[in-house]
């Protein structure tokens, strides 16, 4: 049996551990630099090193790294060793407070979208004490946040430091506003669920596809796919359920609060879901998860896909972000109470995302836009493109009494629930699930299912961050001279849920009649990443994320310019990889088993033997044969025609319009032949051997 308290956190440089090892005015300094951002002083940074350091050598590491969170969506890191020669042929172990707080690594391979020109190639990683160091395969790693000379952040997590400072900021105003007292601070929680796949790896080693694009860029459907529902919550296999202790174990160590572990509703497809934790150290252990999810996996033999569409024709993999706002004291301002009508602060924080979701939908569409993605979106499995809220029964008739009217008489009641802090618990079995919404209020959070399996949810919750901010920043300004508080904030809500009702849908979002409802109620339905992306420099979008910090226009510039380049790469390393494979693979497959056919048709008519069998299914492959040659050569042209665009945004467009046809194509023709092919000749293990691959 695991002691699992004993193992979680062991490997990371805790509050416990600060508190036992650091001297006490050392420890109350980190604190007020994680709660109060007041910066330690170099005195303090070295006793927080040298500490940190012994814990780390006992506990094996010798190197140290600064970690962050690079435009790529994955993580980076550069190891020093402690070393340090002592003059006399030995070496101490030595780890300064500069080194903790400062790197400079060379940033010149990083994508920065043209921030930095390229004769400054230093960029700077900055000490986030906000979360925890921890010990990775000999290392102390610190998380960071990564820069530009000039001081442009060039990560994710800087942006996102910001935007949970802006919506803190408003969150706190408004609070002080409606008398709160007790609160000292506010942080957006998150609880990020993350699916995945595990095949075997001996059938990973064989898919080229898989190996250089992460999905399977051919696979005719398999005969057994997810139609008999028998996956979802199913029985965990031996061999899966060995893989998700050795996983929980790993996470334990690193302090993730890893909870719950299922089968998805596809074959080989599972999920895990850590318990919420602070906004910037969930978005830090989801990078981590994702990739112990990875590392564990080949100890097993196996591979974890994070792609969001590995396999066509059955679910991909997509990450619900579980998102609340909570005060320091334990309230979660998104707890509806009993009676959610009555309860002026929380209709208040509800209009607040409401209005903010509506008025910026295209933000968080672009926030989950990715190549990968878009094979998920609007497919039927996935929340559509076009983004809505679902509020749920008992929600749905607070808004609809408030918009009536009808609980205008209980206001005056209201004041006096006002400034508690532990609101009465709200039914949460009544809120009805709908899984097709994109944003979904689940009790007492907002679940945003969007995103893709392999993103980083830092892009997300930065925006959901700044546009609620934004909100609670304009409503702050119409209330902050009031005489009537409650009365005022149930007019704000009501106001705010009548003019922005329209991105309320309780329907199946799946439905085509959603989609042309959608279209009459103006939503935007951003179906590729190139539509999405085109909104993002918007003068709407530039105005918010100037107005709270988070973003400079030059730094979304750049992001612009990074996530369209993004995209372009991977659907041309995949259109790629497709043309080789047939030409190495397919090929070759197609002719050995028509030689054999023809061979045989050639023998039985000599003999004067009937062979309509082969006879007819030569003709047939024969036919398809030269549609594959005619299709490959129009991927071929149309790959070359990629050097003649100019533009970011006409690139990306070529990429949606003309490359994914032309893939597309060459993959129906290649798929058909797989069908007719005897699997002796065919090269590539199939769908069934993939998604069945771990008994
Ligand atoms: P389901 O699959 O039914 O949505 P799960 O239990 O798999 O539910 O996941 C729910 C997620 O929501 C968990 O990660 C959980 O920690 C998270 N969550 C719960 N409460 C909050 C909250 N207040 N803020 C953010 N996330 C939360
Ligand atoms: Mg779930």
């Amino acid at each position: 049996m695991k002691n699992v308290p004993e193992i979680f956190g062991s490997l990371v440089f805790n509050d416990e551990i600060m508190k036992k090892r650091l001297p006490k005015e050392i420890y109350e300094a980190v604190q007020k630099d994680v709660e109060q951002g007041v910066t330690l002083n170099l005195e303090v940074a070295n006793v927080v090193a040298n500490e940190m350091k012994d814990w780390a050598i006992e506990n094996g590491a010798t190197h140290y790294t600064h970690w962050f969170q690079p435009l790529t969506g994955t993580t980076a890191e550069k190891h020093d060793s402690f070393i340090s020669p002592d003059g006399k042929g030995n070496v101490i172990m030595v780890f300064s407070g500069k080194e903790l707080i400062k790197g400079e690594p060379d940033a010149s391979s990083f994508p920065n979208g043209g921030i930095r020109a390229t004769f400054e190639a230093r960029g700077y990683t900055a000490w986030d004490p906000s979360s925890y160091a921890f010990i990775k395969e000999g290392s102390l790693y610190i998380p960071t946040a990564f820069c530009s000379y000039t001081g442009e952040a060039l990560d994710k997590k800087t942006p996102l430091l910001r935007s949970m400072q802006a919506i803190e900021h408003e969150a706190m105003k408004i609070l002080k506003l409606l008398g709160n007292k007790s609160a000292k601070s506010v942080v957006t929680t998150v609880g990020p669920e993350q699916e995945y796949f595990l095949i075997d790896k001996n059938v990973y080693l064989k898919r080229p596809d898989l190996i250089c694009t992460g999905r399977t860029l051919f696979g005719a459907k398999p005969p057994k796919g997810q139609d008999l529902d028998d996956q979802y919550f199913g029985q965990l296999k031996t061999r899966i359920i060995a893989y998700m202790a050795d996983l929980d174990e790993e996470l334990w160590k690193l302090g993730i609060n890893s909870k719950t572990k299922h089968n998805e509703v596809a074959p080989a497809q599972h999920e895990m879901a850590p318990v919420f934790t602070t906004t910037n150290v969930a978005c830090d252990h989801n990078q981590l998860t994702m990739e112990v999810m990875k590392k564990v996996a080949e100890k097993h033999d196996l591979v974890c896909l994070l792609h969001e569409k590995p396999f066509e024709g059955v679910n991909g993999s997509g990450k619900h972000n579980n998102w609340s706002l909570a005060t320091d004291d334990g309230e979660n301002l998104l707890n509806p109470g009993n009676t959610p009508a009555e309860n002026a602060q929380f209709m208040l924080f509800l209009a607040a995302v409401i209005r903010s979701v509506d008025k910026y939908q295209e933000l968080l569409r672009i926030s989950v836009a990715s190549a990968g993605n878009d094979h998920r979106l609007g497919a039927n499995e996935a929340p559509p493109a076009i983004v809505s809220m679902f509020l749920g029964d008992d929600l749905q008739e607070a808004l609809d009494s408030i918009e009536t009217g009808s609980a205008a008489e209980t206001h005056k009641k209201t004041v006096m629930d006002l400034g508690v802090s532990v609101l009465p618990k709200f039914n949460r079995d009544n809120s009805d699930r709908n899984r097709t919404s994109p944003f979904a209020f689940t009790g007492n959070k907002f679940e945003f299912r969007s995103l893709g399996s392999s993103a980083s949810i830092a892009d997300t919750n930065t925006v959901i961050n700044t546009i609620v901010a934004d909100s609670l920043a304009d409503f702050y300004e119409i209330l902050k001279d009031s005489d009537d508080i409650i009365s005022d904030v149930m007019m704000i809500a009501k106001q705010n849920i009548l003019s922005h009702k329209r991105i309320i849908f309780n329907g199946n979002g799946y439905s085509k009649e959603w989609e042309e409802e959608a279209a009459k109620r103006g939503l935007a339905n951003l179906k590729t990443t190139p539509d999405a992306l085109e909104h993002l420099l918007d003068d709407k979008n530039i105005r918010l994320f100037e107005r709270f910090g988070v973003f400079t226009k030059a730094e979304l510039e750049a992001r612009y310019e990074i996530f369209m380049e993004n995209y372009c790469t991977t659907i041309r390393i995949e259109a790629l990889t497709m043309a080789d494979l047939v030409k190495k693979k397919v090929v070759g497959s197609v002719l050995s088993y028509e030689k054999e056919l023809s061979e045989i048709v050639l023998n039985k008519k000599n003999l004067g033997i009937t062979c309509e069998l082969e006879s007819s299914l030569l003709e047939k492959i024969s036919v398809l044969a030269d549609e594959m040659s005619v299709r490959l050569n129009n991927l071929e042209s149309v790959i070359e025609g990629i050097a003649f665009i100019n533009t970011t945004l006409e690139q990306g467009k070529y990429f949606k319009d003309n490359v994914i046809s032309a893939m597309g194509e060459l993959r129906e023709t290649v798929d058909e032949l797989e069908t007719l092919v005897d699997s002796k000749y065919w090269s590539l293990p199939t769908y069934t051997d993939m998604l069945f691959s771990v008994l």
